[in-house]
């Protein structure tokens, strides 16, 4: 079964990382992370003089009016110097393509902006959507932008991966050279920022239950300061509307698509059920799993809005409530789905947190393991650590392993195993559900996630960076920290991982978390038709006879593989 030594060849060139930083290139940027040379920046900007605007820049991160810490800082400089609030949303397709976002990620981006665009307008405040290329120049052109519109100030949330810190950075540098603006980034990704959860000798967490065990009564101890919603913007002067730059700000539209990252008309048509593009609609799934009943029509390729969800007793038998248990199960709603929400910003994080205490009752912070909401609380803080992670060892965002010692696992490069993992015909049917639920719905259960990048690194021993490229590619809440510590864990190559001897069992992982087999028939049609066991693991004659393909390992060998290549790095 294992490949004979193979060198690299011309095939391999096309699908082998490419984007993966020397281990001495991505040591230095961890001695001197650019999340702390930009927090300088900001400490150090310019007091300007009064201007003319005020400028928010939304990113693909924080795509929402309701509690945004920027937004509402610009809205109250804005209000106290008298002067319009402008919002700003720059497109950059070059950004979008090295950092394998895809076509589905790119339709919701601007989809949100068309609705915030709208809810802007009924502010009298206008959004300004522009496209630039080549990315390098992206901040000289917004500190252009920024003279020509004399603004004092341009607020933005952080975003923490290397190259948008960067480019942060050097807005802040060409800002100070010029003397006329200030730039002001500030944290709101997390519910604790990163760099306030340290250890007792400073350095970030790099294991979770510690990082909990300091997160929860940081939270708790600075409650009202971290979980408070920000004000909305408060609306403009309606005069800008006359005004004679400004004016015209109000007529730019939000592009329909963006080259090369376009979905045609069905597929946007159809994503666009999954994943409505409202605030409103992000809220209203937040309330539906803190306070109605989970429901076996809804873990599909469905609309999550759709009527017929129970108001049931949000402490006793909501999905919340029931996500302890629950959460593993992928034959049933029984998780919020609100990843693409909070990936895009639609949603505070803080809300999330906010809201689910209230409905369960808890006057003050739950993180237990036992309760639903103290469970699902602990997976939102599993969000603030890759994402503390990603700011604080920036080398997990440079294609490098977190443990370096495991940089030279000897892969397959197999690319037709490559192909038939992402098409979701590897022959497991567990693993081919998950992946044709990514196919079909740009989203996928996190233990669908779990068991199908178990089964691409450690079953076919194919390099994670390429599970994880593909995530991003297809996936509409693909985020780098969360989507990179997912496959770092199951690669045992991250902070806090599986280690490389726990190996999932894919089979035992489909009797578990889908007993019925209702998830392997929703999504793999070729076995909708089979019932019991046999749907799991079906019989070389059945899954011939369903035209369904035989796996394309044995597991047990495929399990004694991988641990022999750990344990002998870069051994066959
Ligand atoms: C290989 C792999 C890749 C992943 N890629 C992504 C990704 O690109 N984007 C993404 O948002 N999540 C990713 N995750 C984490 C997790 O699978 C999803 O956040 C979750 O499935 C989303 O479903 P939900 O909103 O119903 O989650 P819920 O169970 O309702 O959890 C609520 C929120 O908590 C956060 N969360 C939950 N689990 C995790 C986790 N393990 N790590 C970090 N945050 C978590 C998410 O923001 C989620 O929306 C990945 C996990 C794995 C194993």
């Amino acid at each position: 079964m294992d490949s004979p030594a193979l060198k690299k060849s011309k095939d391999d060139a096309k699908y082998l990382p490419n984007k993966i930083a020397t281990k001495e290139n991505a040591a230095r940027v961890d001695a001197s992370p650019p999340v702390l040379q930009l927090l300088e920046a900001v400490h150090t900007a310019i007091k300007p003089a009064k201007g003319d605007c005020i400028v928010y820049w939304m990113r693909m991160e924080d795509m929402r009016i309701r509690d945004n810490r920027a937004l509402a800082h610009a809205s109250a400089q804005a209000q106290k110097d008298g002067v319009p609030l402008l919002v700003l949303f720059v497109l950059s397709p070059q950004d979008y393509a090295a950092h394998d976002r895809g076509a589905r990620r790119v339709d919701f981006t601007l989809r949100i902006l068309e609705n915030i665009k709208t809810e802007l307008a009924k502010l009298d405040i206008p959004l300004y959507t522009t496209s630039r290329s080549p990315r390098t120049k992206i901040p000289s052109f917004i500190h252009d932008l920024l003279l020509q519109w004399n603004a004092s100030h341009i607020f933005g949330n952080i975003e923490y991966e290397v190259d948008e810190l960067r480019r942060d950075l050097s807005l802040c540098q060409i800002a100070k050279k010029h003397g006329k603006v200030a730039c002001l980034f500030g944290h709101d990704k997390c519910i604790l920022p990163p760099g306030d959860v340290r250890t007792k000798d400073g350095r970030g967490y790099t294991v979770y239950s510690p990082f909990l065990r300091s997160w929860a009564p940081l939270l708790e101890k600075a409650n009202a300061h971290h979980l408070d919603e920000l004000p909305l913007p408060t609306a403009n002067n309606p005069s800008v509307r006359q005004h004679p730059v400004f004016a015209n700000l109000f007529k730019t539209e939000v592009p329909r698509e963006v080259k090369g990252f376009s979905l045609g008309p069905e597929e946007r048509e159809r994503i666009s059920t999954f994943w409505h593009a409202e605030e409103d609609a992000a809220h209203e799934m937040l309330r539906r799993f803190l306070s109605t009943a989970a429901r076996t029509t809804q873990f599909g390729a469905v609309d999550p809005l759709t009527a017929g969800a129970q108001d049931v007793d949000p402490t006793k038998k909501s999905r919340l409530a029931k996500y302890g248990d629950a959460r593993d199960r992928m034959d049933a709603d029984t998780t919020s789905r609100l990843s693409p929400y909070l990936s895009a910003g639609v949603i505070s994080a803080r809300a999330c947190v906010r809201e689910a205490l209230k409905a369960s009752g808890k006057k003050k912070l739950d993180v237990c393991r036992d309760t639903g909401v103290g469970r699902w609380i602990q997976e939102l803080a599993w969000r603030d650590f890759y994402t503390h992670i990603v700011a604080l060892f920036p080398r997990v965002s440079m294609g490098r392993p977190f443990q370096e010692k495991y940089a030279g696992v000897r892969w397959e490069t197999n690319a037709a195993h490559l192909q038939a993992w992402k098409d979701g015909r590897t022959g497991v049917p567990v693993v081919d559900a998950a992946m044709r639920q990514a196919n079909t719905m740009g989203w996928m259960h996190n233990r669908a996630r779990m068991i199908a990048a178990m089964y691409l690194v450690k079953d076919l021993m194919i390099d994670w960076r390429l599970g994880e490229q593909y995530f991003m590619e297809v996936l509409i809440d693909g985020d780098l920290a969360s989507n990179n510590g997912g496959w770092q864990w199951s690669a045992s190559t991250g902070v806090d991982p599986a280690p490389y001897f726990r190996i999932f069992n894919p089979y035992t992982q489909s009797l578990k978390t889908d007993p019925g087999g209702e998830y392997i028939r929703h999504f793999v049609p070729e076995l909708a038709k089979v019932r019991g066991a046999e749907v799991h693991n079906p019989p070389p004659a059945l899954a011939d006879k369903l035209g369904y393909p035989r796996p394309l390992v044995d597991h047990k060998e495929a399990r004694n593989r991988a641990i022999r290549r750990y344990k002998n790095i870069g051994e066959d």
